[in-house]
């Protein structure tokens, strides 16, 4: 559904089609079943095929809207359009407020609550009789005037479905989509890059409840009689298995998957008793043979297309100033008694390559992490810019100016090069992110591998993807932590050529490293850390001399691996 040409096409021909074609009642039933739950699935496009986020609870959004639209025309008399629109509110509001709640815990929390919200929702439509009618349900839902008749009703539902098919197909490749998928590859790397995971994560669920709460508006209008047993949890696990079986990453597969949940019963209907377990057989070969759906597995076999604009030279906008860009002072990660980070004090020089070293173990990354605001550090300060920035949100710390890469490389594996990068200028704000993507991609020597997926990258070229993320973002101080790690010789090189040419822009660089002769070839000065202390701290010639720098290494040497 990327083309909206097509899209307005095929809606086109369905409203064609639900006007003049002679359907049989039941046939039109069915077309208004399948886009009217397609709607709804398409919410779980957005949650969880973008996102990431399972919820088990968009049965109840759908309820949601149904009720808004049963109770707001029989009830209050409303329109049917003023209904629709309440009952749409109505859910994105519930979504609101139980994303709200509860996306900052992360991991299976959500999953939990929507089963709760889902079992609340069922209890109070059954039981709450004076609001709900309870388990009679609601009776002579209007349609709107002029859309009485039914083939007349399914048109409206088919341009609905379109529509959002449309919009949510078009959302994966904006800015937001972009956040959302990014927050669902890693949201770690998508936080230290500038995006507010927690509010991308509530918008999505909002979204997605609202979708819920239209499609469930619409089926209100379609049945013209609802009741609670009609959005259970186990509708939900429906929702969640069209939109799992047609392709949940895609608008499209969405609609491949609950048309055919909703027709496959119908074409089966000739096995008689074997039906469910046919049914049900059919359902998990598919899910067996193509994991990422019909839609995804169809989508693989061709390859992507980008967009990408012709690089021009990377300009970073953030020239460096005068004397000290960062002040740590006193710094303290404790993780439990494990004192990881012990009172540092570090002082890095805008326009300088700092080198920060020390044994495996020593609290090069922990300092790294607190910095960059991925933890909170125990105590101490640190000033960037001038500025007091401890325990400031990691996609805070990105808007002032602070990059970073991963020991362990954290990219956003399902999405392109070009992707990737382009997530980092965006966050960072700014007109023309696209440029300056394309610029940093090209600066670091990937231009010709825009259009390949991440994960597809070997190694090497991984690193270089996520340090041209970090400088998309405009960095004022970048931090990179063991970049030379797990490259080869020549590649090592490149590196080396690659800080230089950085600090040629006006970049300061924080770096963590062990391959001492690129620590000796970039570094203006260098911090010892070990045991989370700083054991010493100045040029390279005066600290590579200083006794308990070697004696810190010499005991390494003699024990295990020099870090
Ligand atoms: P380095 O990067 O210098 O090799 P780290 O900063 O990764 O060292 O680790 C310093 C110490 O802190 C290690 O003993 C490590 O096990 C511990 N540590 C790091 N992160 C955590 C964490 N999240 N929880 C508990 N201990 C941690
Ligand atoms: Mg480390």
């Amino acid at each position: 559904m990327k083309n909206p040409a097509l899209a307005l096409l095929g809606a086109a021909a369905c409203v064609v089609l639900g006007l003049v074609a002679p359907l049989d009642d039941y046939l039109i039933k069915l077309l208004m079943q399948a886009a009217t739950y397609a709607i709804a699935v398409l919410g779980l496009t957005i949650v969880l095929g973008y996102t990431g986020q399972i919820s088990l609870a968009q049965a109840a959004f759908f309820g949601i809207g149904a009720y808004g639209v049963a109770l707001g025309s029989t009830g209050l008399g409303l329109s049917f359009f003023a209904a629709l629109a309440l009952g749409t509110l109505l859910a994105g509001l519930f979504g609101v407020l139980l994303g709200g709640s509860t996306l900052k815990l992360g991991g299976h929390y959500l999953a939990m609550v929507t089963i709760s919200f889902q079992e609340i929702l069922t209890l109070v439509l059954t039981n709450w009789v004076g609001l709900t009618h309870g388990p009679d349900g609601v009776a002579n839902i209007p349609r709107p005037t002029g859309l009485v008749a039914a083939p007349r009703y399914l048109a409206l539902c088919l341009l609905v479905l379109f529509a959002t098919a449309w919009a949510v197909g078009a959302l994966k490749r904006r800015p937001l989509g972009l956040a959302m998928q990014a927050v669902r590859d890693n949201e770690l790397a998508a936080s230290v890059v500038g995006v507010n995971t927690y509010r991308v994560k509530i918008i999505a669920f909002a979204l997605s409840a609202l979708l819920g709460g239209l499609g469930g508006g619409l089926f209100a209008g379609a049945f013209r009689y609802i009741s609670p047993d009609q959005f259970s949890f186990d509708d939900s696990v429906v929702l969640l298995t069209m939109a799992l079986l047609g392709g949940v990453e895609a608008a499209t597969g969405s609609v491949i998957g609950t048309a055919l949940l909703v027709l496959l019963p119908e074409w089966l209907r000739f096995l008689r008793q074997f039906y469910l377990a046919v049914y049900g057989l059919a359902v998990i070969l598919i899910m067996v043979f193509m994991p990422a759906g019909i839609w995804g597995f169809l989508a693989g076999l061709r390859p992507r297309r980008v967009a990408m604009p012709q690089p021009g030279g990377l300009v970073l906008g953030r020239a460096a100033g005068e004397g000290a860009l960062l002040e740590v002072v006193g710094l303290a990660k404790h993780f439990g008694g494990l004192r990881a980070v012990d009172g540092v004090d570090l002082r890095v020089l805008a326009g300088e390559v700092h080198a920060l070293i020390g044994p495996n173990g020593s609290g090069k990354t922990t300092t790294l992490n607190v910095l960059s605001g991925l933890y909170r550090p125990t105590g101490g300060s640190v000033r960037l810019a001038g500025r007091e920035v401890a325990g400031h949100a990691p996609h805070l710390l990105a808007a002032a100016g602070l990059g970073r890469t991963f020991q362990n490389i954290r990219l956003f594996h399902s999405l392109t090069a070009f992707e990737n990068v382009l997530i980092g200028a965006q966050a960072a704000g700014g007109a023309q992110a696209a440029e300056r993507a394309a610029a940093a991609l090209d600066f670091v020597g990937l231009a010709d591998r825009a259009g390949a997926i991440a994960a597809s990258l070997p190694y090497g070229h991984q690193r270089m993807v996520e340090i041209a993320r970090a400088l998309a973002g405009n960095p004022a101080l970048l931090l990179l932590d063991e970049p030379a790690a797990g490259l080869n010789l020549t590649e090592k090189q490149a590196l080396g050529q690659l800080l230089d040419r950085l600090r040629g822009l006006g970049v300061t660089l924080l770096l963590i490293e062990h391959d001492m002769d690129l620590v000796e070839q970039v570094a203006d000065r260098i911090t010892v850390l070990n045991f989370g202390k700083r054991i010493a701290d100045g040029t390279p010639a005066e600290v590579l001399r200083h006794p308990e720098v070697v004696a810190a290494y010499l005991g390494e040497e003699a024990g295990h691996e020099f870090a």
